[in-house]
């Protein structure tokens, strides 16, 4: 009877399987399509100096315009296109629209701000990847310094030798480079002191709990005081409610990123956010 049962299950697993399968296909097919038709739209979310208050920096997010099914998140597409080699072209064009759109916010008289692009594994490791940043800043007109690359944790331990020149490379360029989703991942503290990284992102995690969780009050000051040692920025992600503000500035943290000081918004909102400034209430 078990055994029967277990047999049931195993058949549901399949059609479960093959009905996922079916469904990544389609939406593969479709990722293809979104790129031709130009369906990807980038939101830009601010980077606060905690002390000043002001803007320091932005993040461009991507979001899919799907014609049927609406605005979707990166978590509904991006480790698809990961898996099938999609996110190169999307990436670049990432790369392109945000150091286009870096550019434009200049020239229109805003004040500069550091414009930082997510890289995945596979465009990080991408035979082309160096050149490509190279052209694209180059094309743009975007100086080096005000391209900050985003990397997790797990794409900077694949491999530390080529990940090490890499990085190098990219320092020697001009752009910045920071670890995202900073305490989650897993890496050995050594390649804080080995790799050119100007910035940690304490990961959201970390921070929610921050009023609540004296343990995750715990994390984040620490991370924070061997950024600071380190002469690393620490910035903290997801920051939502006032006390958590209150905290990491009482922290000395350098900046912040979360809704309470801005979600994610298109590019003309962004500009006026720039031009006004964020109101901390
Ligand atoms: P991430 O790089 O860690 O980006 C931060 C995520 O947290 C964003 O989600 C942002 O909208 C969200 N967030 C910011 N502040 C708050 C807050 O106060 N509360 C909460 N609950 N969430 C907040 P999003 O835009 O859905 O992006 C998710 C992830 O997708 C990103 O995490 C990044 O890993 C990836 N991603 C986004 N854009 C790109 C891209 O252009 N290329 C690649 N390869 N990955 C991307
Ligand atoms: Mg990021
Ligand atoms: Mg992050
Ligand atoms: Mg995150």
């Amino acid at each position: 009877y078990a055994k029967e049962n277990g047999r049931n299950n195993c058949k549901f697993f399949e059609q479960d399987m093959n009905a996922r399968a079916v469904q990544r296909q389609s939406i593969e097919a479709s990722l293809r399509r979104a790129l031709e038709r130009q369906e990807f739209v980038l939101h830009y979310q601010p980077k606060i100096n905690l002390q000043s208050g002001t803007i320091v920096g932005v993040e461009a997010l991507i979001r899919w315009q799907h014609p049927e099914r609406g605005l979707l998140a990166p978590a509904q597409f991006v480790s698809i296109a990961e898996d099938c080699g999609l996110i190169l072209p999307i990436g670049r064009w990432v790369l392109r629209e945000a150091c286009l759109q870096g550019r434009a916010w200049q020239l229109a008289g805003l004040p500069p701000i550091t414009v930082a692009v997510n890289t995945s594994a596979l465009e990080f490791r991408a035979k082309d990847f160096l050149e490509n940043v190279r052209a694209t800043l180059a094309d743009t007109c975007l100086e080096p310094r005000y391209l900050e690359l985003e990397l997790t944790e797990s794409v900077l331990m694949r491999d530390a030798q080529s990940t090490d020149s890499m990085l190098h490379a990219l320092a020697d360029m001009g752009v910045k480079l920071a670890v995202d989703d900073f305490g989650t991942g897993y890496s050995s503290l050594s390649y804080l002191r080995q790799f050119p990284i100007d910035t940690l992102k304490i990961d959201q995690s970390f921070v929610t709990q921050i009023s609540r969780n004296p343990d995750d009050a715990t994390i984040v000051s620490a991370v924070i005081g061997m950024g600071k040692s380190l002469k690393k920025r620490v910035i903290a992600e997801g920051v939502e409610t006032p006390e958590q503000y209150a905290f990491l500035l009482a922290q000395h943290c350098d900046e912040g990123q979360g809704d309470y000081f801005g979600r994610p918004v298109v590019a003309e909102a962004f500009a006026t956010l720039l031009q006004t400034g964020v109101s901390l209430r």
